[in-house]
C-alpha cells in the first residue's frame, strides 16, 4: 500500500501532551462541577502551580468560566469552576453496517437531539444526502450556536489524513472520501476515524472519571465485525499502519470456519454478532423467527434460556482467547468490552476473567481491571470526543506553555 498515511506521520509533541492535560481537567470538572481550583488540585493530585497554570489557560480560551457562590456560613464568598457549555457545539455521527446515527452535543458532551437512520450500501449518494439532512438539522434547529466540528466513526480501514475509507467488508465500501463529501454539504471541518477507536475515546470521555486518569486502556468492539481500540499515555494509540482493524482477523482455530477475508477460523468469523446469530440458528433452527441478533439471544440468555447461554459462553471463549493474547501482549490496565454481547455481561465476564486467567505464566499475577462499555453506542460517542477535542487542537497555541 504506497499510500502515506496520518499514522506514519504522529509523534507525540509537547502539545499533545498540554491536549490530554486538558481533556483530564475538562473531564474532571464536567463531572464535578461546580467545582472549586483547591477541589481539582485534590483530585488530580497535582501541584497548586501546575493547576493554576492549566485552569487560566482553559479560562482564557473560554472553554471555563467562573461563579462565584455564596458559602453557607459567612466568610469569603468562594469562586467555583464551570465549563463553558456553549463554547462550542459539535455533530458526532456513526455510520454503522445497517443504520446510521447522528447526535448534537454542546461542549459539556451533553447530547441535544439524536436521529437514526438505514445505510446505504451505495456509499457517495448516501452520504451525501446525510450530509444534507445534517445541514438542515442544524440549521433549522441550532442556527445560533458555534460549531466546531463533526466526527465521524466508520468501520474498516481509513487513510486518517484524507479521511478516506480505504476498505471496509463489512459495509462493502472502497475508496470512499468522507471527509470531503461531508465538508463539501456541512461547511465545518469532519475528522474521521475508526469505529474502534472511537469506541476508545468514548471511554475516556464518558467513562468513570478515574477513565480520565487511565495510562493504558484497551477496548474490545463486538459488533459486525471485531475491532481494538488501544489508548495510551491517556491518548489513542495510532501506531505504524492503519490502525488495529485487523484484530478480528487474528486466527484462533484454523480449523474453523471460512472468514470473508479468505482465511479460515478468524476471531471474527467465530465471536462477531452475525457470527454468533448464525451459529445459534444453526443449532437451534426453532428460533428463526424470534431471534435475529446477539441482542435477542442476550435476552434469552439473560431469563435463562440454557441453549442461548451456551452460545453466547461459546462466543465468550474465543473472545477471552483473542483477548488474552493481547493482554500479555500490551498489558493495558483496563480492558473495556462494548456491543451487545455486554447485555449478557454476568454471564459473559466469568468466562472472560477465566480465559484471561488462564494463560499466565505467574500465577496470582493481578489481571487487569475488565469491565462493559460505560456508553450503549460507543462508537458514536466516541464520534463525540473527536468533534470536541478538535477545537483544543486547533485553537491559537499560546506563546508559553
Ligand atoms: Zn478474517
Amino acid at each position: 500500500m504506497s499510500r502515506k498515511l496520518a499514522s506514519e506521520l504522529q509523534v507525540l509533541r509537547v502539545e499533545d501532551v498540554r491536549d490530554t492535560n486538558e481533556t483530564r481537567f475538562l473531564h474532571l470538572i464536567r463531572d464535578q462541577q461546580p467545582i472549586s481550583q483547591t477541589e481539582v488540585v485534590r483530585r488530580t493530585g497535582l501541584r497548586p502551580g501546575t493547576v493554576s497554570v492549566v485552569i487560566n489557560r482553559l479560562l482564557k480560551a473560554g472553554f471555563l468560566y467562573e461563579a462565584e457562590q455564596a458559602p453557607s456560613k459567612g466568610g469569603r464568598r468562594a469562586v467555583y469552576l464551570q465549563v463553558n457549555a456553549e463554547k462550542a457545539y459539535a455533530v458526532g455521527l456513526s455510520i454503522g453496517v445497517c443504520e446510521s446515527v447522528y447526535v448534537v452535543s454542546d461542549f459539556n458532551g451533553r447530547i441535544l437531539s439524536q436521529r437514526t437512520l438505514r445505510t446505504s450500501r451505495t456509499a457517495e449518494p448516501f452520504l451525501r444526502q446525510l450530509g444534507r439532512e445534517i445541514a438542515e438539522h442544524v440549521r433549522s434547529n441550532y442556527g445560533k450556536a458555534r460549531f466546531s466540528a463533526a466526527g465521524v466513526s466508520v468501520p474498516g480501514l481509513l487513510d486518517r489524513v484524507e479521511g478516506t475509507v480505504i476498505f471496509s467488508p463489512n459495509l462493502g465500501w472502497s475508496n470512499v472520501p468522507v471527509r470531503h463529501l461531508f465538508e463539501q454539504e456541512l461547511n465545518l471541518p469532519v475528522i474521521v476515524e475508526n469505529d474502534s477507536n472511537a469506541a476508545a475515546l468514548s471511554e475516556l470521555w464518558y467513562g468513570p472519571l478515574e477513565m480520565s486518569s487511565t495510562q493504558s486502556l484497551l477496548f474490545v468492539l463486538v459488533i459486525e465485525g471485531i475491532g481494538t481500540g488501544f489508548i495510551l499515555n491517556g491518548e489513542l494509540h495510532i501506531g505504524s499502519s492503519v490502525g488495529s482493524a485487523g484484530f478480528g482477523h487474528m486466527s484462533i482455530d484454523s480449523g474453523g470456519p471460512k472468514c470473508s477475508c479468505g482465511s479460515t477460523g478468524c476471531l471474527e468469523a467465530l465471536a462477531s454478532d452475525p457470527a454468533t446469530v448464525s451459529r445459534f440458528l444453526r443449532n437451534h433452527p426453532e428460533y428463526s423467527a424470534s431471534v435475529h441478533s446477539v441482542h435477542d439471544i442476550a435476552g434469552l440468555a439473560m431469563s435463562g434460556n440454557q441453549e442461548a447461554r451456551q452460545q453466547l459462553e461459546k462466543t465468550a471463549t474465543y473472545l477471552g482467547i483473542a483477548i488474552r493474547g493481547l493482554a500479555h501482549g500490551l498489558s493495558p490496565e483496563v480492558i473495556v468490552v462494548g456491543g451487545q454481547i455486554t447485555e449478557a455481561w454476568p454471564l459473559v465476564e466469568p468466562v472472560l476473567r477465566r480465559e484471561l486467567q488462564s494463560g499466565y505464566l505467574i500465577e496470582g499475577l493481578s489481571l487487569p481491571q475488565l469491565r462493559r462499555a460505560t456508553v450503549e453506542r460507543p462508537p458514536l460517542f466516541g464520534a463525540v470526543p473527536i468533534a470536541l477535542r478538535s477545537i483544543l487542537k486547533n485553537r491559537k497555541k499560546p506563546a508559553v506553555t
